[in-house]
């Protein structure tokens, strides 16, 4: 679609939406009342950012139902986020929202040349997790045969890949290693045994050094994609085959990005706070929401023919990035170095510590490489030194670097955890 009839599109949309929450959910009409805004007063696009934000908390404060805009009885579907830090997120659907999101996942699936006659193990949680019922969803409306593994029992998955002949493989970045590493331990050759083609890999960030890592080790072309519990779950953004950044389904969630500190938008190019307007929802539709994910926005064309606007990797969330010694880091980064380092596995923890009286430590442990390992205690030392001195080239501070033994470091069915912060944890 042209991107002017687009804009059309989304502006009918933006309005039908801001009328609706204005009418149904007192929320939201306490907060444009203090805004100063009418539904009828959005006239552009550009009214968009007269709008007020929405964050976690607020959903939080209106926990669980008090953002719905339909009664109960409309609502056919009810997902959460994991809730790590307290009450979790839901995520409501009507019987249209529910259509939408397959329209957009079977959009992630098109995305990256899936049809028909593919087999699709789709290894994302099911459950709350918006991830699995995501995937099967789209799966299915592409018509492509799904197998829902969920996550989990790994040998048996890599039995199942095998004997069923799948072709794409869609779960975390971090489970698809732990796929590729248990096909070895069974000894299956995934290069002539699996017939994996493509993988559709998200819910996590991931460095263009980690999609290398599992493009080599899985034997396929690895598609990033980008969805969150509060939008819709998976199908909010996706990779083409040009791998030149992520798709939005721009027809369906209004994507800006701030300056998280002053709320300012930021121009295209430069990295800003992802915040998104639904514009389709009927269960429960945000207004600005404040992801937390930095990012940076494209709207130039892309070579595949879409014009759906491009968001890049997410860099970091901005509740993720460590403070250490005045110095702000981003795992991101870390990952981007780890992976560099020849000898090292892609599995790492990052460790934050404030020993009594002392200054804030960061520590970063890697795997070695079977053959690394096996090549002995100075080579590894020596691998440690190397890694030592890029982190600290990269980051501007020196963490202390241990690189461990294989399979050392705890694996991930869903969302790796790397980080473990001790500060958190009253130290
Ligand atoms: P939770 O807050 O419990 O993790 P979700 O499952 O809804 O809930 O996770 C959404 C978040 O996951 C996003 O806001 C983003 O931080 C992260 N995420 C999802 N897809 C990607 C991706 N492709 N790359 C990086 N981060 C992602
Ligand atoms: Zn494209």
């Amino acid at each position: 679609m042209p991107r002017a009839e687009l804009e059309q599109l989304q502006l009918g949309r933006l309005r039908t939406t801001v009328e609706l929450v204005c009418n149904q959910v007192p929320f939201y009409r306490q907060a444009l009342d203090a805004a100063g805004v009418r539904p009828q007063d959005l006239r552009s696009l550009h009214d968009l950012q007269r709008l007020p934000l929405t964050t976690k908390q607020d959903l939080r404060a209106n926990y669980p139902f008090g953002l719905l805009t339909v009664p109960l009885d409309a609502i056919v579907r009810l997902h959460a986020s994991s809730g790590t830090t307290g009450k979790p997120t839901v995520g409501p659907y009507t019987a249209r929202d529910l259509a939408n999101w397959g329209e957009v996942m079977a959009r992630v699936y098109a995305a990256a040349g899936v049809t028909g006659q593919d087999i699709v193990h789709n290894a994302y949680g099911y459950g709350l997790f918006t991830g699995g019922l995501g995937f099967h969803l789209g799966a299915e409306r592409v018509g492509a045969a799904i197998v829902p593994a969920s996550g989990g029992l790994s040998k048996r998955q890599v039995m199942l890949m095998e004997d069923f002949g799948a072709t794409v493989l869609t779960c975390t970045p971090s489970y698809s290693l732990v796929l590729a590493e248990t096909a070895q331990e069974l000894g299956v050759d995934i290069r002539t045994r699996l017939r994996l083609r493509a993988g559709i890999f998200g819910a996590e960030p991931w460095t263009e050094a980690m999609r290398q890592e599992i493009e080599a080790k899985l034997n396929l072309e690895a598609f990033d994609t980008f969805g969150l519990t509060e939008m819709i779950g998976p199908g909010v953004a996706s990779e083409c085959i040009r791998h030149d950044g992520m798709h939005i389904a721009e027809d369906h969630f209004l994507p800006e990005a701030i300056d998280p500190d002053s709320g300012a938008p930021v121009p295209d190019g430069e990295v800003g706070e992802l915040v998104f307007t639904t514009i389709t929802r009927e269960g429960q539709p945000l207004l600005r929401y404040r992801t937390r994910d930095r990012i940076r926005l494209t709207r130039e064309p892309c070579a595949c023919g879409r014009t759906m606007a491009r968001m890049s990797k997410v860099l970091g969330r901005t509740d993720d990035m460590l403070i250490i010694r005045g110095v702000n880091v981003y795992p991101f980064n870390i990952e981007s170095v780890v992976l560099k380092v020849p000898g090292l596995e892609p599995h790492y923890l990052i460790l934050v510590d404030r020993p009594k009286d002392q200054l804030d430590e960061l520590e970063v442990w890697v795997e070695a490489s079977a053959e690394l390992w096996q090549r002995g205690e100075y080579q590894v030392r020596e691998t440690e030194q190397k890694l030592h001195k890029d982190l600290a080239d990269t980051l501007g501070i020196a963490p202390r670097v241990r690189v461990r033994e294989p399979h050392s470091i705890q694996r991930s069915e869903g969302k790796a955890r790397r980080i473990i912060d001790k500060r958190e944890l009253g130290s």
